[in-house]
């Protein structure tokens, strides 16, 4: 007797697939600006409208694609990044590499892309309906790649009613779009909600020009440099952390990036924290925006492709030497007491 198990429709299989991609605004607004960051874009703007909820436009000036790269990029399972297991194996350098954004995100909103490739004649507009390409045309754009994103989960209701306010839609985009503004002060990062610009890097290349830009001037000047090496266990640190009262009431605005990744790190925040050595008032947390290079054989940073989770070879080394580089920061511009020598 087996007549309780039936294989599922495609569009279906799509929706759950979508499912494990797409969570809400932000996520569509991460695998984007990836997108472009990878197709090596210089100036990468986001508008998002709603929240992201009604509409989300990444648009950059990277390599772009041509009509037959659109047509494909837009297919399950295609990338351009890596082309079978022994490149996995080799490390990928890119940020996306599992061809299954674009595809997923067109399965619960309306996508349209048009793009032109760098130094190339024509420009293309395809757009996206139910995961199905429904027209794909000559386009007058620039070169580069704008992708829109309207209606998201207009055709699955059950997800669409698990999407919070707006000002919490867009709180989630806002600290995505601010992520990799800072990872990436070479590129010019701009953000506009519902027609106001909420920030916009210089893409100038120093990563204190793009603090000022992200976190305005106060909390900026408040910021101090941060720098350590540990050579025995292959460590470099590098950033900038604030001043004991310049704070939030939230621990979010403590970043941690891996080469040149971010993660989700709490070893790392709980380090930050004490090197402040109580310095801080009770559920007061710093700026901290941190860079670590670590050897590849340390850390393995694809742990999971939303999680951004990391798992460290040695956890404790990397606690220790964290906590050292930001106390001595501190200790620099006496912003803290020198607690008991360190052994
Ligand atoms: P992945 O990023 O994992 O390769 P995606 O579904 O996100 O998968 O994108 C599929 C392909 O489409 C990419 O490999 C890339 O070649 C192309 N592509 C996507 N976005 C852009 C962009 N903004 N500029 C140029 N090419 C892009
Ligand atoms: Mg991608």
């Amino acid at each position: 007797m087996s007549d309780r198990i039936t294989q599922l429709d495609d569009a279906t299989i799509r929706q759950i697939a979508a499912g494990e991609v797409v969570e809400r605004p932000a996520s569509v607004v991460k695998e984007l600006v990836e997108n472009s960051l990878d197709a090596d874009a210089d100036r990468i703007d986001v508008t998002v409208e709603e929240g992201g909820t009604d509409r989300i436009a990444v648009s950059d000036d990277g390599i772009g694609m041509s009509e037959a790269d659109l047509r494909a990029a837009v297919r399950e399972h295609t990338t351009s990044k890596i082309e079978d297991a022994d490149d996995l194996e080799a490390g990928v350098t890119t940020l996306g590499f599992r061809g299954e954004a674009l595809h997923t995100i067109g399965a619960v909103s309306r996508v349209t892309i048009t793009s032109k490739p760098r130094g190339g004649e024509r420009g293309t507009e395809l757009r996206l309906e139910d995961g199905e390409v429904e027209s794909v045309g000559p386009a007058g754009c620039p070169e580069g790649t704008t992708v829109e994103v309207a209606d998201l989960f207009y055709n699955t209701p059950a997800r669409r009613k698990y999407l919070k306010t707006t000002t919490t839609e867009f709180s989630h985009v806002n600290t995505v779009v601010t992520r990799y503004a800072l990872a990436n002060p070479d590129v010019a990062v701009s953000l506009t909600h519902d027609g106001r610009e909420v920030f916009a890097t210089t893409g100038r290349g120093d990563l204190q020009s793009a603090l000022l830009s992200v976190y305005g001037r106060e909390v900026a000047t408040s910021m101090i440099a941060v720098d350590g090496t540990d050579a025995d266990r292959g460590v470099e640190i590098s950033g900038y952390v604030s001043d004991p009262e310049t704070t939030r009431s939230t621990r979010e605005y403590v970043s941690t990036y891996v080469n040149g990744r971010y993660v989700s790190s709490p070893v790392v925040r709980e380090a930050v924290l004490s090197a402040y050595g109580g310095q801080l008032s009770a559920e007061r947390y710093p700026f901290a925006v941190l860079f670590l290079d670590v050897a590849p054989d340390e850390v393995d940073v694809n742990v999971h492709p939303r999680k951004m989770e990391v798992r460290w070879g040695d956890e404790s080394a990397v606690k220790e030497t964290v906590e050292t580089a930001v106390e001595d920061a501190l200790l620099d511009h006496g912003l803290v007491r020198s607690s008991a020598p360190r052994g």
